[in-house]
């Protein structure tokens, strides 16, 4: 068949369906035409197979503004193992908790080195639905390849093209029904470095969910993404694999198991990928937030310990265990029995270590880091089995010296030193000092104080020392563009919840602020400033809520801070009594004196309930001062300051004895880095097409979880918002460069005012005008197929 053939053909084809409509009976003549050139065929089959495997894009969802069919949708495609739908650019994915063999290098190639104008992967994908979804409710019976072409202009290359294009797109989109290709999270990935290197501006990839949603495994996949599909060179290398390895070091350290997660991670981390103009990536940088400490010295029933800690243990060689002075028995030790879990199935300590080991390697670590690494890790350990007696008065005394002979020898500490640092408090009064006992009960949250520091500064440092390891060090070219992978812990619930929920459910509704400027607010704003007319959608803002955590004065943190700050009675009763006066009328908020006689109940007399945009949590206040002073007596500084370990010379400084002035409070550091965080992320949101992927965690498809967080991530919003929406947008400057050549009038150049010259291209162009829409600045395209043809006629002129 040659072109002109196919041209004759797809002018017969295109006759049988305005005559008969799509899927009516094709005419004798005509409809064998049809057939044989399976096009028909495939169009329908696609329709049954739609039916099977749902939208692929909740845009196209016939019944959009119901929740039921949303739900719907995502139990088919769950079904089918089509675990990724999106909304727009967000991205929506359902835990399947197995491997799906999606995750391949073939998976990344497939979505490597196709044209611009295919942007996104998914976005094409969208763009063959479309068509079908259209046609598919029979009530139009236009056919979407033809439309914008009138029938008495010749079949142009552009029909060709698109023809055998969209062709080519349900192709791919029956090989996916078939479970092949549903590795959407590649497309998130590449849609962002792909908008990076074409438009030169930097990206972020948010990425948001309930705990044990698959937040990390994502951000995982996005980096692996990268690090396969870049270009390389041999510098380059290094950085990509101390990228990929800083996950499994970061992993052990700062992730642990949890009940809603087994690998649930305790600390926030932002990291940017820098890539140089060439599209290589060039290094990276980890931001960490908040770890939770409080988890080295206790943990909930069925909950474990650090990673690192079991990993040491059952995988550290016999020679090492030895040297560290510890036993292949988790059980021994005090700080790691509490949950009474040492062992989860879905674990392996023992090869996690030999990957550790071998990304520390990679990353740069030579033999005396990770030694001294390792010194600290088992001090911790042996920190925990330190026991205390009762002396004389009820003064403590440390009754075996065997922990303090390792810990001398670990940390090259002074044994006495130590012994005494553990057991008094310094206290100096008119200038002199004095050495005050402690009690039994502060004695050992001194001890726990100290073994939070030293693993919390320790983790800080680990980042530090990775981050050294991925500087971008060539000078040469100090331009690079960066995507940002945000992936914080999510928002978690538990029977008893404490300060540690308490800051990260506040840390969740901060990134619900962030997913609603990216997504929902600025959408709206954006044609508000540039004058379309649409119908506004309604949401739920969580800003509410974050200003009754954060607010001066008047906030749950401020509140709390000048508890912990006031001398003489405070204690974390007295913040809950203050914080009934302050707040208590709040609509988010209720104690158990304001609580009504039916939540009463439930509710106990040292609690308060926060109704967070995800739900309800009840917070024990029990510890909320100390947790958050998170004080570490002076004297134990002191002797961490002298340690011959290099690590902790690096993590006690011997200046912060001088400062006078008191540490920020450790809500309060995480509220300043949090602010921080946002500002770097909303700045950028102006600039950027930021893909965000909120996630939903099911074993089987859970249906009640799952409705849970369609309604509190505010997907239906966010669909709604889409739906009234229009698929592109971009400047007039920018499109008329692009697409000037398409038109005589407007090729070489414009002379004129750049929205008729623009209103000038796509006229001739023969956009309709459901099609799009003229903004101030920008011109609104409804349709990515409108855009997509555009580009195909920039190919084929
Ligand atoms: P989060 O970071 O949101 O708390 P994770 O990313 O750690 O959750 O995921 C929790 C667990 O769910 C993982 O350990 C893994 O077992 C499973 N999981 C998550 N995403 C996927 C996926 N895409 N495919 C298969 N299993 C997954
Ligand atoms: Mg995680």
């Amino acid at each position: 068949m040659d072109v002109a053939d196919i041209r004759n053909l797809m002018r017969k084809t295109q006759a049988s369906i305005l005559k008969n409509g799509f899927l009516g009976k094709p005419s004798d003549d005509l409809g064998n035409v049809v057939a044989s050139d399976g096009v028909r065929a495939m169009m329908e089959s696609a329709l049954t197979a739609r039916d099977r495997v749902g939208v692929s894009d909740f845009v196209l969802l016939e019944n959009f503004t119901s929740e039921a069919s949303f739900i719907e949708n995502l139990r088919k495609r769950f079904k089918e193992n089509l675990i990724y739908t999106y909304i727009g650019s967000v991205l929506v994915s359902v835990n399947p908790y197995k491997d799906l063999e999606i995750y391949t290098k073939n998976h990344m190639e497939r979505y490597r080195g196709v044209n611009f104008y295919e942007v996104s992967p998914h976005i094409g994908k969208r763009y063959d639905l479309r068509h079908i979804e259209e046609e598919g409710d029979g009530a139009r019976r236009e056919f979407p390849p033809f439309r914008g072409i009138p029938l008495n202009r010749e079949p142009s290359e552009l029909m060709l093209q698109e023809l055998v294009w969209s062709q080519k797109r349900v192709e791919n989109r029956l090989k996916q029904q078939r479970g092949t290709d549903s590795s959407d999270v590649y497309a998130v990935g590449d849609n962002a470095y792909r908008s990076m290197r074409t438009e030169r501006k930097d990206q972020c990839i948010l990425i948001s969910g309930e705990s044990g949603a698959g937040k990390t495994e994502a951000s995982k996949k996005i980096l692996q993404y990268y690090a396969v599909t870049c270009p390389v060179s041999d510098q380059v290398q290094t950085v990509k694999d101390r990228l990929l390895q800083s996950n499994p070091v970061l992993e052990a350290f700062g992730n642990a198991k949890t009940l809603r997660n087994d690998n649930s991670s305790r600390f926030g981390k932002y990291m940017d990928i820098q890539f140089d103009f060439k599209g290589a990536p060039v290094g990276g940088h980890i931001i960490n937030y908040l770890l939770e400490k409080s988890r080295v010295v206790h943990q909930n029933h069925g909950e474990r310990n650090f990673h690192i800690f079991y990993q040491m243990i059952e995988g550290g060689e016999e020679d090492l265990l030895r040297s560290l002075g510890l036993e292949r028995n988790p059980q021994q030790y005090q700080y790691l029995v509490k949950g009474n879990c040492p062992k989860v199935s879905s674990i392996n300590d023992r090869s996690e270590w030999k990957l550790v080991r071998k990304a520390l390697t990679v990353i740069g670590f030579n033999e005396d880091d990770v030694e001294e690494l390792l010194n600290i890790i088992a001090s911790v350990l042996h920190l925990g089995n330190i026991q205390y007696g009762e002396a004389e008065e009820g003064n403590s005394c440390i009754t075996s010296d065997t922990q303090i002979k390792y810990l001398a020898r670990l940390l090259g500490v002074n044994g006495a030193v130590l012994t005494e640092a553990l057991t008094h408090k310094k206290i100096i009064a008119k200038g002199e000092e004095l050495m005050s006992p402690l009690n039994l009960e502060q004695a050992s949250s001194a001890r726990d104080a100290l073994s939070k520091a030293v693993y919390g500064r320790t983790f800080t440092w680990l980042v530090n020392k990775i981050n050294a390891s991925l500087t971008y060090t060539d000078d040469s070219s100090k331009h690079y563009s960066v995507i940002g992978l945000l992936d914080i812990y999510g928002f978690e619930v538990f029977q008893h919840n404490s300060f540690e929920q308490f800051c990260i459910n506040y840390c969740n509704e901060k990134l619900q602020q962030l997913f609603i400027e990216l997504t929902l607010k600025s959408e709206q704003e954006e044609y508000e400033a540039e004058g379309i007319t649409w119908e506004p959608v309604q949401y739920f803002n969580n800003k509410i809520i974050c200003d009754l955590v954060e607010e001066k004065f008047k906030g749950i943190i401020s509140i709390l801070d000048e508890e912990c700050l006031r001398p003489g009675d405070a204690n974390d009763l007295t913040f809950l009594e203050k914080l009934e006066d302050t707040v208590g009328g709040h609509a988010h908020l209720v104690t158990h004196k304001l609580a009504d006689t039916k939540t009463r109940k439930v509710m106990a007399r040292d609690e308060f309930r926060l109704l967070h945009y995800a739900g309800e949590v009840n917070y024990n206040v029990n510890g909320f001062l100390d947790k958050n002073n998170d004080l570490l007596f002076r004297n134990l500084k002191e002797v961490m300051c002298m340690s011959e370990n290099k690590i902790l010379t690096k993590c006690f400084d011997r200046e912060e004895l001088s400062d006078k002035k008191r540490p920020d409070t450790a809500a309060t550091q995480f509220k300043a880095s949090l602010a921080k965080l946002m500002e770097i992320l909303m700045s950028w949101s102006r600039r950027t097409s930021a893909a965000s992927s909120p996630m939903t965690p099911s074993r089987r498809f859970d249906e009640v979880l799952i409705r849970h967080q369609v309604k509190y991530l505010g997907l239906m919003e966010n669909l709604r918002v889409r739906r009234a929406g229009f698929a592109y947008r971009r400047r007039y400057e920018v499109f008329l460069q692009r697409y000037k050549s398409l038109c005589p009038d407007t090729w070489p150049s414009w002379q004129g005012k750049l929205r008729e010259g623009v209103a000038t291209l796509v006229k001739h162009l023969g956009y309709k005008p459901e099609e799009y829409k003229m903004g101030r600045s920008k011109i609104f395209i409804r349709f990515p197929k409108t855009l997509f043809a555009t580009e195909d006629a920039l190919e084929t002129r």
